[in-house]
């Protein structure tokens, strides 16, 4: 007889209703089921059909519960009624508020609407904010791309017309060797664990981390090599160095795909020197061997010099960018044993990394038996790839010398030919697009017009001197200062510069700043206690605000809540309608280019309205174009689902790509789909669209891609798209310091500019770094992304609190010995710039030098809806506090003081930290600096001492329910 078998049911049916939509726990966008009992949120678990995450949910998805119920939400809008600061409002009606905020807006737009800087964090409707911006007609928008990693962005597409993350991702199938650099852990989260671990249960395969500190990704590395914080692009370098020494590089790969065969004028002196050159129509120039003689580089079936001085017919002498970049980097300056102190890394390090990547793409080579055709027309009957693939984000991005740094490992990518091929990195469509992709940005003088929207959009890519947006004196047009001589290739903005601009009215005072989901009075900003003292400082003259009006939407009561003059509350992330669009930044994967919704699973409980719902009333309400009719009724009444569904950016194109057409069954291009939205929920709320075998490769030069990219509205023509190993935009900056052209930097900028914008990946100390005293401060400090948060989003959640409820100082073993402290121990940290006490916690997985912890887990007291007393405020710190926005002043103080970023793109340099650190007192054993605790808002709910979820779907009775209620 067969033993009694106990019946255990694994999948206990717990819900009555299941909702799918898009996660919101972090920036990565996976696809939800939501069960729902009685209408209430029961469970949430992965959409196994999902293209990002096919089922896998983490930690902070399935936390997404206690993040929509968390006693932190905002519950009805608020204005403000005692000073700013002490958290006095009053609750009034959606009415009210948006008369407030028109009476302002309207009142700005009418006079100068540059006075509203209108500033976003980490939402995901950028393609409506940017569009609203336009509309209203201020320049002075951008997103959080700024103070994150526009240089990983913004060297990508100006190098290789893609990126990491959102623009592509490695070959996870075919790939043998993979490298990882400084990367956040809620970047592309759920794709890349997946990742690792299909790489890592694959034979012959490696996977080495590059990064200060062995935790999350780097801990599961083959090899970990804990570098110095801001030395990536001095390594990546060097690696290049060994590279070409040992001859280890794909040359067809760079005369096929790169403009490493253009010729680049080689005349000092001459107002062209180092740009390329170009026959009548435009087209570069290239030395063909056979003939002799220069032809138009682009043709396809020539055989170009790569190295050599020629001289053309005019007697212009001019060498292949190839040869220019050969010589840079072979200069025994980036030799490995030159590079291994500043780096850290042994030389034998570097030269045996060099080898192995040398071996995996060249002595590993696949091949895969699918037709192609290139984009000349040109038959292959096998895909080859270089199995070697890399990614890379905000740990290397975070440095004033990010994007050159970034542009190395780009370069690198290219002499291995391990771009887009089986194997190495993959773009996700709609990249690649043109190195760099259009538009420029707007905001010259005389594109910013009383009543008027300007006529493009604020952000976009800039070529030259001519386009940046500054005044005939050379003075920034933006508040940032973005797309000025100080950052030229600004590509997201400065949003770490607002407040600090605004408030010294440089260079010039705003009137309203317009924030929405960002924590500006805390963690996103540099220098929080000054930050918070410019949001309340009083201009003595006026007995005003130096900002006069702030207006912030977000869900939480966050520190910056208390700061704001009119809140717009917003609803959870399982309460409204989204998108996650391909004019955005996509959900695509390199198999084909997709998009996303949300869905409202639940509806608000509170008085509360999505923030895309209420900026698209308030430009109705202001008459802005696109957004209000001629007769002054709303041009989308049914907020951002009517949006979503019949807002049209050009013809037939929206921002959802599926089923458009009347009939829906147009993708990509088509009219305006009623039925749309419904056909993405029956979709589990996202559309695909899966590239054939043919298409998989190659995007850059793949006719039938090109062709589909091209008719899709990705790209402006199915050209090949030409990698820019060498980049003549920024050789022309360099050109105009030295004098050349139209466009003069302002003087003292000229070395500055002649400095950085070298057409050549180059590698120099951290800014920040060269200006404080080394033997002051020995120590670098860094932060890291913890996987169970997402900034400070996760501080309410009662789950993830119970994960990560403090931070501490964590430093290598041998360094707390030399300072003399111990696990639990209190230390003082000092930079140049404020000083803060924090609780030691020692490990050996990190650089020798490096201090490092956990960002955004310490909170302001009494926000967010904590106990006066939470661990958040009582241990919890931020290194925030240490970090200046703007570099250290000069002796005499006479010269311009510059932000904190990278020279290139003002990236803002979160790492370039340096600290002194000594034992403190334990005293009350709480971290410093201590604030006044904020007092709670009105409408946040009062919070339970336990907070508990899950009793209600109990049977009524039961003895679970009972003793616990
Ligand atoms: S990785 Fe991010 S988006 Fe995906 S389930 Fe986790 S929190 Fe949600």
């Amino acid at each position: 007889m067969a033993p009694p078998q106990e019946q255990v049911e694994t999948s206990p049916k717990v819900s009555d209703e299941v909702k799918y939509t898009t996660c919101y726990m972090c920036a990565c966008r996976c696809g939800i089921k939501v069960h729902l009992t009685d209408g209430q949120v029961r469970y949430i678990e992965g959409n196994p059909d999902h293209p990002v995450n096919k089922g896998v949910l983490c930690g902070k998805g399935s936390s997404g519960i206690m993040q929509h119920l968390s006693p932190a939400r905002l519950s009805a809008p608020l204005k403000r009624t005692g000073p700013r600061g002490s958290g006095e409002f009053e609750e009034i009606s959606w009415e009210e508020a948006f008369d407030i905020a028109t009476g302002w807006l309207s009142d700005i737009r009418a006079s100068d609407p540059r006075k509203l800087a209108f500033f976003t964090g980490r939402d995901q409707s950028q393609s409506l904010t940017a569009f609203w911006a336009t509309k209203f007609g201020t320049l002075n928008h951008a997103a959080h791309g700024g103070f994150c990693s526009v240089n990983m962005a913004a060297a990508g597409l100006y190098t290789i017309g893609g990126s990491f993350w959102e623009f592509g991702e490695p070959d996870w199938e075919h790939t043998r060797y993979f490298m990882m650099f400084g990367v956040a852990e809620d970047h592309d989260s759920n794709p890349i664990k997946t990742g690792l671990g299909r790489l890592k249960t694959r034979e012959n395969t490696k996977y080495v981390s590059v990064n200060p500190v062995r935790t999350g990704y780097s801990a599961i590395a083959d090899e970990w090599i804990g570098i110095r914080p801001g030395t990536d692009g001095l390594f990546v370098m060097a690696l290049i160095h060994e590279l070409l020494k040992s001859r280890k590089i794909d040359l067809d790969f760079l005369v096929r795909y790169s403009n490493a065969p253009w010729l680049v004028r080689a005349e000092d002196g001459h107002p062209e020197d180092g740009l390329f050159l170009r026959d009548e129509e435009g087209n570069p120039l290239a030395w063909e061997k056979n003939q002799g003689q220069p032809v138009n580089a682009l043709l396809p079936n020539i055989a170009p010099e790569l190295s050599g001085l020629f001289e053309m017919p005019d007697g212009t002498k001019a060498r292949p960018a190839f040869e220019i970049m050969a010589m840079r980097y072979l200069d025994q300056e980036y030799a490995a044993v030159e590079v291994a102190e500043k780096t850290g890394i042994p030389a034998e390090t570097i030269k045996r990394i060099a080898a192995e990547l040398a071996h995996a793409a060249f002595e590993q080579e696949i091949e895969l038996d699918v037709e192609w055709t290139d984009w000349a027309g040109r038959k292959h009957d096998k895909m080859i790839g270089r199995p070697v693939s890399m990614h890379a984000m905000r740990g290397i991005s975070a440095h004033s010398n990010g994007f050159h740094t970034c542009r190395a490992i780009h370069l690198l990518q290219m002499l291995l030919g391990s771009i887009d091929c089986p194997g190495g990195f993959r773009y996700k469509p709609p990249f690649p697009r043109p190195c760099p992709p259009g538009p420029k940005p707007t905001g010259k003088p005389g594109q910013v017009n009383a009543g008027e929207a300007m006529p493009g959009p604020p952000l976009g890519f800039i070529t030259g001197p001519e386009d940046l947006l500054v005044n005939e004196d050379g003075s920034p047009c933006r508040i940032d200062k973005g797309f000025s001589w100080e950052h030229p290739f600004s590509a997201h903005g400065l949003m770490h510069m607002v407040i600090h601009n605004a408030w010294a009215g440089d260079p010039y005072p705003v009137d309203t700043l317009f924030l929405y989901m960002a924590n500006m009075a805390w963690n996103s900003s540099m220098n929080s206690k000054g930050t918070m003292e410019m949001l309340t400082d009083v201009d003595e003259s006026t007995g005003e605000y130096k900002i006069p009006h702030i207006i912030y939407s977000d869900a939480f009561a966050s520190e910056m809540v208390s700061y704001a003059d009119l809140v717009l509350p917003d609803t959870t992330y399982l309460e409204r309608w989204d998108c996650v669009s391909l004019l955005d930044r996509p959900i695509s994967t390199a198999h084909g280019p997709a998009d996303s919704i949300r869905q409202p699973v639940v509806q608000p409980d509170r008085d509360v309205r999505p923030f895309q719902d209420v900026l698209i009333e308030l430009g109705a309400r202001l008459g802005l174009p696109a957004f209000s009719n001629e007769d002054g009724s709303a041009t989308y009444p049914g907020g951002y689902a009517d949006y979503l569904v019949n807002h049209q950016r050009m013809p037939g194109i929206g921002p959802l790509a599926g089923w458009r057409g009347e009939n829906g069954d147009q993708h990509g291009k088509g009219d305006s789909n009623p039925d749309q939205l419904k056909r993405y929920v029956e979709n589990g709320c996202f559309w695909k669209h899966d590239l054939p075998d043919s298409q998989l490769y190659y995007k850059h030069a793949n006719k039938d891609y090109l062709e589909f990219a091209h008719g899709m509205g990705f790209i402006p023509s199915s050209d090949q798209i030409v990698m820019q190993l060498y980049s003549e935009p920024l050789q022309r900056f360099r050109l105009a310091a030295q004098g050349h052209g139209e466009h003069q930097p302002p003087e003292d900028l000229r070395k500055r500019i002649t400095d950085y914008f070298d057409p050549l990946p180059i590698w120099y100390e951290p800014i920040e770094e060269t200006m404080v005293s080394h033997d002051q401060y020995p120590i670098h400090a860094i932060t890291q992304r913890p996987a169970a948060m997402y900034h400070s989003w996760g501080s309410q959640n009662a789950w993830l609190r119970q994960i990560h409820g403090y931070n501490r100082l964590c430093m290598h073993r041998d360094l707390a010995h030399e300072l003399g402290v111990s696990d639990d121990d209190w230390v003082h940290v000092e930079s140049h710039h404020g000083k803060i006490k924090a609780q030691v916690r020692t490990m050996t997985g990190c650089e020798r030098n490096t201090v490092w912890t956990w960002n955004a887990i310490g909170k302001r007291r009494g926000a967010w809806n904590l106990e006066k007393d939470a661990a958040e405020g009582e241990k919890g710190f931020l290194l925030n506090h240490l970090i200046s926005e703007l570099l250290p002043a000069d002796e005499d103080g006479k010269k311009r003081r510059m932000s904190n970023s990278d020279p290139v793109t003002g990236q803002a340099a979160w790492f370039d930290l340096r600290v002194r650190i000594s034992k403190a007192e334990v005293g009350d054993g709480v971290s410093e600096p201590r604030f006044e605790p904020l007092q709670p808002v009105p409408g946040v709910q009062k919070r339970p001492k336990i907070l508990r979820f899950g009793e209600q779907f109990l049977p009524a009775g039961s003895w679970r329910r009972k003793d616990r209620s």
